[in-house]
């Protein structure tokens, strides 16, 4: 009973959330779902019958029976005392209607003036270009401190002093100077305004709040975006996403400004011979159709190339490959996961049967040990990367395999600092101790998998002290590494780019599966093999046949041809497609005359970008359909102004397979248009609207579930109430977080003996170093979004990371220009001096076209077509110094 009212509620449900759940308000301010309860403000008091003492809400567990009280004189006055005693210090600031912040409106409701000094202007911390700091608002609750350790995992807010003295402060001489990653976690949940948000309105008014998918990365957190006059002034994380429950990143909470852009382009252009010239919507739709339609005639569908945006919405992506096989005739359609998680795909696909993740998120908190392969998780999927820094901070054995010492790395119970392009030898030795040890899986064996005793003839080849050798870690490393990772079961491993991007990429990705299949980490919660896709849509494109070889739902063409040809009523080009770089070469040599480029900067971001020059450059008809102009676009003839994902509807399928909603939060700016609504109307100009009669996102999906029986129960209705995983073939299917639990679709599956082929790109006296390339947590991909943000003031350029030894041998100081050479082409950018690379290694952020870093890396690929971004020899050259 609470206040006379029955609740009925789970065992181990505190008194607090007893409350809420049935409307009943507790006062409270240390309070925060997102952490544990303490207990600490203690106004959250109440009366339970026949206890001794007042009990506090959020730390006490309710019993049946029990009997509370949460309004009565003596509880009220309690309140008040503690209230009064937060006042005494509290600045006398002019109250503000509504309140600003839940302390203030507690003082209102109890009728309570502050009587603290304000503090002057100059001693408010505003340093950093998102968060201020006025400690002076401070009321000592202490929760920035727990959630930015408990959530977060980075400890930048620290207590100084004890007792009444107590004060909090960053880690650093300001909030800018500390280790603050911007996450925003620390002003979501202060109570007080000690933390705020700079950017808000100062008059902000009731904000108009709509929950949507994060635009960014591929770990799909959803977050409430609050608009104002038609602008996005605020984002908060949803508290009961499943995704990010509560938390957010920079690019997230605060990169959100791009989409009012000055430089926003929002009208179609057309390029002459005197530049662009803005067009009518009608005449740059007629003008591609005729375009497209002329090299058709000329050079035939296959003359055509198309790229689909993993930034846009799966209903874009599944218009966009209809478009170009319905419409052009052609199989040339790819996106941008050629050069990323392609390897990914295929080695899951062949190697078990489906191209995505086995398990989800959640089982970061059920793995009893975790392997990070190829990943800087907390700069590149920040919040998955504090799941895993949590759990390592837990005591959850954590192994990374990487080159560099990144943020998870220095975590790690075991750090593999291996030398770039030689995961293969590195993952064979892991199989290897597995084996020899007799840690192996022998009754998931038995029922599910072939090839162990093959197996185990070729891996016995590779010991770890042959491994070493080649790897550059020591043999011992490698078997502890193994024996860890095997003897945690569940054990779950999460890859990125590091893994992926080599001329052996997808074998790399095998040989990971193999090493979770012999351990019998696969088709349980807590286990799997993950990779972590990159950009928000990256698998949603690829998923919905934006890929030459593939129709959607990752079905081979000509396993599933009768059945698309039904669906949609028109016959499915014959020819072989040719994927993203395949498209580039064959451009070059004139053999592809015109490019379709939806929502992504190729020329930024391909590598040997000199090669992509050469290609584009020698095309007749470049489009490029984005909200900016890009490296790309000034090479095109043609610019079509899309929308960005806030100004639209659809779904983003997410690296567990999580299908969710895109909501519209604000209208399309100034003419721009859904990329769908573009690719139907030039459909429809070239005479082919029959397919595209319908854009609107809803009836899009409903064709889309009706070709992927996966994704069959996935409806809007249901998506209004959280996100799905595929498979979820009927209405009533819950959805599937862990794969190949009841076994594989094909019955048994098979370990894979590899051979180790080295890469080609080998140091010498003339390129001395190894270089790698990734992202930092500031900028995004070809940094078209995060750059018109002030997401540039946290990290406005691309670095390049060295050894101090390097460094000084080099001449070189921190903040230098350097000249970094290959055998491809030159880029220039600064240095940076860290313990983070090896002496001979390098690496490079690649986000802006000032640096280029793409002009330098290679572009030797793996057999789907992936580039060998991660292993690229250099010179490295002091370029002047910077002023
Ligand atoms: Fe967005 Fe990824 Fe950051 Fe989540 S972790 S807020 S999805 S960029």
């Amino acid at each position: 009973m609470i206040d006379g009212r029955e609740v009925n509620v789970a065992a181990g449900t505190t008194v607090l959330a007893s409350a809420r759940s049935a409307g009943i308000d507790i006062p409270t301010l240390c309070d925060d779902p997102r952490l544990e309860p303490t207990g600490a403000c203690r106004l959250c008091l109440v009366e339970i019958a026949a206890a001794a003492r007042l009990a506090t809400a959020c730390t006490t567990l309710v019993h049946a029976g029990m009997d509370v009280r949460t309004q009565t004189p003596e509880l009220e006055a309690e309140r008040r005392g503690i209230l009064e005693l937060l006042a005494r210090d509290y600045p006398a600031v002019q109250p503000t209607t509504p309140p600003a912040n839940p302390f203030q409106q507690y003082l209102r409701e109890y009728g309570i003036a502050a009587g603290g000094d304000v503090r002057p202007p100059d001693q408010i911390d505003e340093s950093h270009p998102y968060i201020r700091v006025d400690m002076s608002r401070c009321i000592d609750c202490f929760r920035c401190v727990r959630i930015c350790r408990d959530v977060q995992a980075q400890d930048v807010w620290h207590l100084w002093d004890r007792g009444f003295d107590t004060v909090v402060h960053p880690a650093g001489p300001s909030l800018l100077e500390s280790p603050c990653v911007a996450c925003g976690a620390c002003v979501d949940t202060c109570p007080s305004g000690a933390l705020e948000d700079r950017r808000l309105p100062a008059a902000a008014g009731p904000l108009a709040w709509t929950r949507t998918t994060c635009p960014y990365c591929g770990v799909g957190c959803e977050l409430e975006y609050g608009t104002q006059a038609g602008r996005i002034v605020a984002a908060r994380p949803v508290l009961d996403a499943p995704v990010n429950r509560g938390h957010a990143c920079v690019k997230g909470r605060y990169a959100f400004d791009f989409a009012h852009a000055a430089d926003r382009v929002t009208q179609p252009l057309v390029r002459d011979g005197g530049g662009w010239h803005s067009v009518e919507w009608e005449r740059a739709i007629a003008h591609v159709a005729q375009r497209l339609t002329d090299v058709i005639a000329r050079y035939g569908p296959d003359a055509v190339g198309v790229l689909g945006s993993s930034r846009a919405t799966d209903e874009d992506n599944y218009l966009t490959q209809k478009f170009a096989r319905l419409v052009l005739g052609t199989n040339n359609v790819d996106c941008c996961a050629r050069v990323c998680h392609a390897p990914s795909a295929e080695g899951l696909k062949s190697m078990l049967g489906a191209g995505a993740a086995t398990n989800s998120f959640e089982d970061i908190e059920q793995a009893r040990a975790l392997l990070v392969v190829g990943a800087n998780v907390t700069e590149s999927h920040p919040v998955v990367g504090a799941r895993i820094r949590q759990a390592a901070r837990r005591g959850v054995p954590l192994i990374v395999i990487d080159p560099r010492r990144t943020e998870v790395a220095r975590e790690a119970t075991i750090h593999l600092a291996l030398r770039p392009g030689t995961n293969l030898p590195l993952l064979h030795a892991m199989a290897s101790v597995v084996l020899d040890d007799q840690l192996q899986d022998d009754a998931f064996l038995a029922a599910h998998v072939d090839g162990v005793d093959e197996f185990r003839r070729f891996v016995r080849e590779w010991t770890p002290a042959r491994a070493a050798a080649i790897c550059g870690v020591s043999a011992e490393a490698i078997a502890r590494a193994a024996r860890v990772y095997a003897g945690g079961r569940p054990a779950m491993s999460v890859h990125g780019l590091g893994l992926t991007e080599h001329t052996q990429g997808t074998d790399g990705v095998r040989a990971l599966i193999n090493l979770a299949l012999l351990t019998g980490n696969v088709g349980r919660p807590g286990a799997g093999v993950n990779p972590l896709r990159g950009q928000n849509n990256v698998q949603g494109a690829a998923q919905m046949g934006c890929d030459p070889g593939l129709l959607p739902g990752g079905v081979p063409i000509e396993q599933a041809r009768s059945r698309f040809e039904e669906a949609w009523g028109a016959p499915l080009p014959r020819t072989r497609g040719l994927a993203l770089l395949d498209m580039l070469d064959a451009a070059s040599a004139g053999r592809l005359k015109a490019l379709f480029v939806v929502g992504y900067d190729i020329l930024l971001t391909n590598p040997n970008a000199n090669q992509t020059r050469r290609a584009l450059e020698a095309l007749d008809v470049l489009i490029v359909q984005d909200l900016f102009h890009t490296q790309t676009s000034s090479l095109a003839h043609v610019f079509l102004p899309a929308c960005s994902t806030f100004e639209k509807d659809g779904t983003f399928m997410n690296a567990e397979r999580r299908l969710q909603r895109v909501r519209r939060v604000i209208d399309p700016v100034g003419q721009s248009r859904s990329d769908s609504e573009i690719i139907a109307d030039i459909a429809r100009a070239m005479g082919r609207g029959d397919g595209f009669a319908h854009v609107q996102p809803n009836v899009v999906w409903d064709e889309i579930r009706r070709v992927w029986p996966a994704v069959n129960g996935i409806t809007y209705d249901r998506l209004e109430h959280g996100g799905l995983q595929w498979p979820c073939p009927t209405v009533d299917h819950p959805g599937t977080a862990v794969l190949y639990r009841d076994g594989f679709a094909h019955g048994r599956v098979s370990l894979r003996p590899i051979q180790v082929h080295p890469t080609d790109e080998a140091t010498d006296e003339v390129y001395p170093f190894l270089l790698t390339t990734g992202r930092t947590l500031y900028q995004f991909n070809a940094a078209t979004m995060t750059a018109r943000t002030p997401n540039n003031e946290l990290r406005p350029a691309d670095t390049l990371d060295l050894a101090p030894e390097d460094g000084a041998r080099l001449g070189l100081r921190e903040g230098d220009d350097v000249r970094v050479i290959s055998r491809r082409g030159v880029a220039t950018l600064p240095v940076r001096l860290t313990d983070a690379v090896r002496p001979g290694h390098a690496f490079a952020t690649f986000h802006t076209a000032t640096s280029a870093v793409n002009q330098v890396t290679s572009d030797a690929r793996d057999p789907v077509g992936t580039p060998e971004y991660k292993v690229t020899a250099v010179r490295i050259e002091p370029a002047g110094v910077r002023l």
